[in-house]
């Protein structure tokens, strides 16, 4: 029989972390769905892919959050979900405003008007994007950041993040900017 190092029962615990957290997420997902009621199912966008110009434009700031706001975030998480990517900028479904959605299996987060207040660091890793399809590229960004967005109740939230979910915000902001992984990669090759 297998007897369990100290190394292996934190794994152990690291996963079922992450199990629950997945569970609570998926439930809080379905609560919100549930709320929504038939007459306002969720959708599924296209998501936009490069050589469209809304890629490349400069998203405009959301003044207010309104009932559509809440229901480009509830679209963008399906949307980002099914295509099983880890993040999803408003210009990839063809909106141009200042809206991500963010999942790398720690749960969902959402981000309104996302401003990067502090960077640390450098982090070399691969990334890919859904608007990039058969591409993916070596990018250097900061290893950790400090984010500041407002939820979908209108609160400012501050997010300190290190490793892939710092990544994933870096390269979702720069969508907002009409800036692709490609064009600040170190190198890029094909991915299929
Ligand atoms: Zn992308």
């Amino acid at each position: 029989m297998h007897t369990m190092n100290k190394k292996d029962i934190n794994g152990v615990r690291k996963l079922i972390g992450r199990i629950l957290r997945g569970i609570i997420r998926e439930q809080k997902y379905k609560n919100r769905r549930g709320k929504k009621g038939a007459v306002d199912e969720m959708a599924i966008y296209r998501i936009v892919e490069i050589g469209e110009d809304v890629l490349r434009e400069k998203c405009s700031e959301v003044p207010k959050i309104t009932p559509n706001i809440h229901k480009l975030l509830d679209n963008m998480a399906e949307t980002m979900y099914a295509a099983k990517g880890v993040g999803l900028a408003a210009p990839q479904v063809g909106v141009s405003k200042k809206v991500v959605t963010v999942d790398v299996g720690e749960g969902l987060i959402e981000l309104i008007n996302p401003v990067i207040i502090s960077r640390e660091g450098k982090d070399t890793d691969i990334e890919a994007c859904l608007s990039v399809p058969g591409l993916a590229g070596d990018v250097t960004r900061a290893k950790k950041v400090v984010l500041q967005a407002l939820d979908r109740d209108g609160e400012l939230i501050e997010y300190e993040a290190e490793g892939f979910v710092a990544r994933a915000f870096q390269h979702e902001l720069d969508h907002l900017s009409g800036i692709l992984f490609i064009d600040v990669a170190d190198k890029v090759y094909k991915n299929n």
